[in-house]
Parts: structure tokens; C-alpha cells; sequence
């Protein structure tokens, strides 16, 4: 894996894909500038060996040229945060473009407008490819968030770098935090699935029976599993469509050696509300119009006995509604068990969707050993699946 560690920038201009696709408030202020610190590391490396650094990303997802979109809002921002005045320009390719590259000096930064202000940029369009890349000498992606995308600039103008393209410090973190988890050696091995549905994790699952001594599923997901065994689940959530399948895992779990850990109990309520009445019930036998929303006592003083004897520790999904306060307490049990078996030596991974927001909300996100920074994905690469932006910078 080439990472930037492997370059040498001295004089020499990066063509930089970050990730600054950042929230902003209605006066088009930063509200959460982690994507713009994460991306940190990667800018200073280059600056700080004397080369300098041409910055791109995307910025929602505007349909023409809108104001709104414009990345000239968050360059006060990023100056701030390298504390390095940054440059703008107002496309990212073209004379003016080619312009501001050609005149910047080692140890500056530009800001380049909006990728997706051109509708080749999302189409994954060679000659626009090729034109950013006339902007420098060495291509570096750091957009893990947009890794899994074959745009334009997080895949197709690597082609144009044969020998000087690398990942950045944040991608590799990314790739080399999932390793730890999928090729790991500190055993047991636990993956803890959580969230909504089956439908969307189903790959995961089938992926990782293979990687864990144990599996735990948890959340809206455990209900197909519950019902398929010939439980009464209420009105829980449920993908009646999905059960053959639920059953064809758990077996393949047996024939595997995996301990399938599905949750006991569970907080059932008369209403998916926060008024709503709640009480503990037995998965298996919920009674009709009730849904279960969280795990319950048994489960979770079960759940945390599997996460304190697992050496190696992957969360995605939360174990009930954790946005409703009273279905959140599940999660929130969880993240302190693996936050415990992490301060005790255990290698956690928190990555893929919801589960990044849970331990955001309930201050975990410092005290277990990595939170992944893109959703989706992180989820495809849970999948097995090589992204398109990771596979152009390796072959
Ligand atoms: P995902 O994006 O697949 O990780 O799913 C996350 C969503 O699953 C969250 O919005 C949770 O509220 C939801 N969820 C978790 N447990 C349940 C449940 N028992 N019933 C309904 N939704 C759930």
C-alpha cells in the first residue's frame, strides 16, 4: 500500500481529494469541522516537506452551480484549522484553475470550487479527469467517506499518476483499522451488528462469518432472526420476506464455529413514541401489538460477558432506537462494555453508519480504538468489496 509517507513533496504540487463535504449552517457557517481536521495530518505532511498542496472535494449536491454549494464558505474554516491562509479559486478546472496552480509556492494550499459544480465530476468523466490532473504532480486520496464512488477524482484521475499516486494518512488509517479487525490474531474475534434492518447488512453478515468467533445481533435486525425460530415478536420490525434466510445464516454460523448471540429480552412499548407504555418482555414471546425497541436486562448483562472476553471488537449498529431516550439505554450499555474491554487491551473498531452517531452522542467515540469516517464506505469494505477509490491507487 503506497501511502504519502512513501513521497517525498518538495517541490513538487499534490492534487489532494479530501473529504470537506461538512455541514453548514443557514450562514453558510462550519457547524462540525472534523472532516476538515481529519484531513489534517495529510495537508502539513506535504506542506511541512516543502511541496504544496491543491485541495478538492465535493460539498453536497448541488444541481447546477448553486451559491449555497460553493467551498468558498469553509475556506475561512480550513485556514483556521492548518493555520495556513488558504487560496480559492472559482472552478476547479480550466485557465484560471491551471492559473492558481501553476503560481502557488511550496508551503501553500489551494482550495479548489466545488467538484461536483461539473456533471462529469459524478459521471466519472476521462477528459475532466484529465484536466484536474494538469493541475500537479503527485495525486493523493484522502476521501475515504467518497472511497467507494468511481468519480472522477476519487478514481479515474489516479490513472493519470501512474507511479505518483498514494493514499493519505486517513485512508490508510481506515484500511489498515479494518485489517486489525478482519485479519486479526488478538482472539476472540467479536462482531456486533446492530440497526434496523437485515436487508441491508446481509452481505456483512455472510463476509464476516468467516472473520469472528462470535456474532451478535442485536437491534431491529434480531426480530427476522426471532420470528424464523418460531418466536411471537409482536409488532416488531420484521422482514417476513428474509427469514429462510435468517435460518440459512444461523446454520451456516453452526457449520462455521460462530456463536450466534441474539438478544433474551427486551424493552417492548405499546407505541414506537417516547410516551410510549414499555415493559420487559421475552423476545420470543412478545404480546400482540407490542415492539420490541431495545434490549433488554438479560441481554445486555449477556452482551457485555461476550464483549469483556473478546480481544478483538467490531460495532456496527445500534442495539434499539438510541434516538428516543428511553430505547437508548441498549446502546449505550454496549458502547460502555466495549469501551471497558478497549481500556483492558482489546482492539475496537466502531464503523458504518449509525453506530458512528451513537458513540458521537454518548461520548465513546474517544474511548474505544477507532472510529471509522465513512459510512458507507466502510460499509462496503465490511462487505468484501474493494472501492473503486482504494483499488485505483493499488493496481
Ligand atoms: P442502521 O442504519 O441500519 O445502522 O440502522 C439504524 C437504525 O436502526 C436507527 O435509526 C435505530 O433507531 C433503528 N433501530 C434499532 N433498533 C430498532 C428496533 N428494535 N426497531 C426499530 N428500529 C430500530
Amino acid at each position: 500500500m503506497k501511502t504519502i509517507d512513501d513521497f517525498n513533496f518538495a517541490d513538487k504540487k499534490a492534487l489532494l481529494r479530501v473529504d470537506f463535504n461538512v455541514p453548514l449552517n443557514n450562514d453558510h457557517e462550519v457547524t462540525d469541522a472534523t472532516r476538515i481536521e481529519a484531513a489534517k495530518p495529510t495537508i502539513i505532511k506535504i506542506l511541512e516537506d516543502g511541496g504544496a498542496a491543491i485541495l478538492m472535494s465535493h460539498l453536497g449536491r448541488p444541481k447546477a452551480q448553486e451559491s449555497e454549494f460553493s467551498l468558498k464558505h469553509i475556506k475561512e474554516k480550513v485556514s483556521e484549522v492548518l493555520g495556513v491562509e488558504v487560496k480559492f479559486v472559482s472552478d476547479c478546472v480550466g485557465d484560471e484553475a491551471e492559473k492558481a496552480a501553476k503560481d502557488l509556492k511550496s508551503g501553500e494550499v489551494l482550495l479548489l470550487e466545488n467538484l461536483r459544480y461539473h456533471k462529469e465530476e459524478e459521471k466519472g468523466d476521462k477528459d475532466f479527469a484529465k484536466k484536474l490532473s494538469n493541475l500537479a504532480d503527485i495525486y493523493v486520496n484522502d476521501a475515504f467517506g467518497t472511497a467507494h464512488r468511481a468519480h472522477a477524482s476519487t478514481t479515474v484521475v489516479a490513472q493519470f499518476f501512474p507511479e505518483k499516486k498514494c493514499f493519505g494518512y486517513l485512508i490508510a488509517q481506515e484500511i489498515e483499522s479494518l485489517d486489525k479487525v478482519m485479519h486479526s490474531d488478538k482472539k476472540p474475534v467479536l462482531a456486533i451488528l446492530g440497526g434496523a434492518k437485515v436487508s441491508s447488512k446481509i452481505t456483512v453478515i455472510k463476509n464476516i462469518l468467516d472473520k469472528v468467533d462470535d456474532l451478535i445481533i442485536g437491534g431491529g435486525m434480531a426480530y427476522t432472526f426471532i420470528k424464523a425460530q418460531g418466536g411471537n415478536i409482536g409488532s416488531s420490525i420484521c422482514e417476513d420476506d428474509l427469514q429462510d434466510l435468517a435460518l440459512d445464516i444461523l446454520k451456516q454460523a453452526k457449520e462455521k464455529n460462530v456463536n450466534i448471540h441474539l438478544p433474551v429480552d427486551v424493552i417492548a412499548a405499546d407505541a414506537f413514541s417516547e410516551f410510549a407504555n414499555t415493559q420487559v418482555e421475552d423476545i420470543y414471546k412478545i404480546a400482540d401489538g407490542w415492539q420490541g425497541l431495545d434490549a433488554g436486562p438479560k441481554s445486555l448483562e449477556h452482551f457485555a460477558e461476550v464483549v469483556k472476553k473478546s480481544k478483538t471488537i467490531l460495532w456496527n449498529g445500534p442495539l434499539g432506537v438510541f434516538e428516543i431516550e428511553p430505547f437508548s439505554n441498549g446502546t449505550i450499555k454496549l458502547g460502555e462494555a466495549i469501551a471497558e474491554a478497549t481500556s483492558d487491551g482489546a482492539y475496537s473498531l466502531v464503523g458504518g453508519g449509525d453506530s458512528v452517531a451513537a458513540v458521537k452522542e454518548f461520548g465513546f467515540d474517544d474511548k474505544v480504538s477507532y472510529v471509522s469516517t465513512g459510512g458507507g464506505a466502510m460499509l462496503e469494505m465490511l462487505e468484501g468489496k474493494t472501492l473503486p477509490g482504494i483499488a485505483a491507487i493499488q493496481d
